[in-house]
């Protein structure tokens, strides 16, 4: 079967009787012209080595072969959709490998060959934000640039500034390691079935090695104390966190020039990361 004969995607679903399970937070994108814009966020994958979680029955797989990508591997943990990825896979051929797995336990750099490697997805529910972890915690950090739709709440929450609602441990993270930014916003009704909740594709560029913040597991221990309680001051709100070690909240606070009597909220990523620092030290003092 050649490219331009794969059938539309909704002839596909019913042929192979892949009806959405919500267990696997399955939500499909039909429209190709929308798939096409999504995978256009990677930029040029002439020379990409891609790697695409989640695929179903290929929509955004479709697209993103489509864009032009120079290989792509599909990662995918439901076997019911494995026929149709074939047939797209047969489409292509040598351009894509398919992976029947949970992308939770997945190695990439032993699945993906060397060269510039791209992540796209758009990703269940239920292991979205678990992967965007695992991904920024990868060392080395393998990947450079992630094109990645949450549900709107949470890619609000990637790439949130300093004083904004939605700012917080994620934002914290993800803006510790990469540039983050806002790709597209997708609505509920472009998906089928429709999810409760509108989307968005966040686009995640890692930053120089140098500037990267590398001590994740104790940026997230005080990010989330300090947010689990938000409404509080951080004397209060790090306790928590400070229990771990062998200082008050007061002292890590002021180890990193921060005022105890502020907010979580208005205190910027680089301040956090100096009392990530300071947590660390008072661990292992
Ligand atoms: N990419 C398709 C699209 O855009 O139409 C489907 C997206 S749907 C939101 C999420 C997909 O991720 C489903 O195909 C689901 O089976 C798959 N999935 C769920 N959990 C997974 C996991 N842990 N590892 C790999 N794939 C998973």
């Amino acid at each position: 079967m050649s490219a331009d004969r794969l059938p539309p995607l909704r002839e596909v679903i019913a042929a192979h009787d892949l009806g959405a399970k919500k267990s696997f937070g399955q939500h499909f994108l039909l429209d190709l012209n929308l798939t096409r814009k999504i995978a256009s966020l990677a930029g040029d994958m002439s020379e990409a080595q891609a790697i695409e979680i989640g695929p179903g029955p290929g929509g955004l797989t479709r697209g993103i072969l489509e864009h032009g990508v120079k290989h792509l591997t599909v990662v995918e943990k439901d076997a019911r959709f494995l026929g149709a990825l074939e047939d797209i896979r047969a489409a292509y051929p040598g351009q894509m490998d398919i992976v029947e797995a949970d992308a939770l336990e997945v190695r990439e750099t032993e699945t993906l060959a060397e060269g510039r490697r791209v992540i796209l997805s758009n990703l269940p529910y239920n292991v979205g934000t678990l992967l965007l972890i695992k991904w920024l915690e990868a060392t080395p950090l393998w990947w450079s640039r992630a094109v990645l739709m949450f549900q709107r709440e949470v890619a609000d929450r990637v790439v949130a500034q300093p004083g904004e609602k939605a700012y917080g441990r994620l934002a914290i993270l993800a803006q510790s390691v990469c540039e983050a930014r806002m790709g597209l916003k997708v609505p509920a009704r472009a998906f089928t079935p429709p999810p409760k909740v509108d989307s968005a594709v966040v686009v995640l560029t890692p930053k120089p090695e140098a500037e990267r913040f590398e001590d994740l597991k104790a940026l997230g221990i005080v990010t989330g104390s300090a947010f689990g309680q938000r409404r509080k001051t951080l004397r209060k709100s790090l306790a928590q966190a400070a229990s771990q070690t062998s200082q008050s909240s007061e002292e890590l606070l002021a180890e990193a020039g921060i005022d105890p009597g502020v907010r979580a909220e208005t205190v910027g990523i680089e301040a956090f990361q100096e009392l990530a620092q300071a947590w660390r030290r008072a661990t292992h003092p």
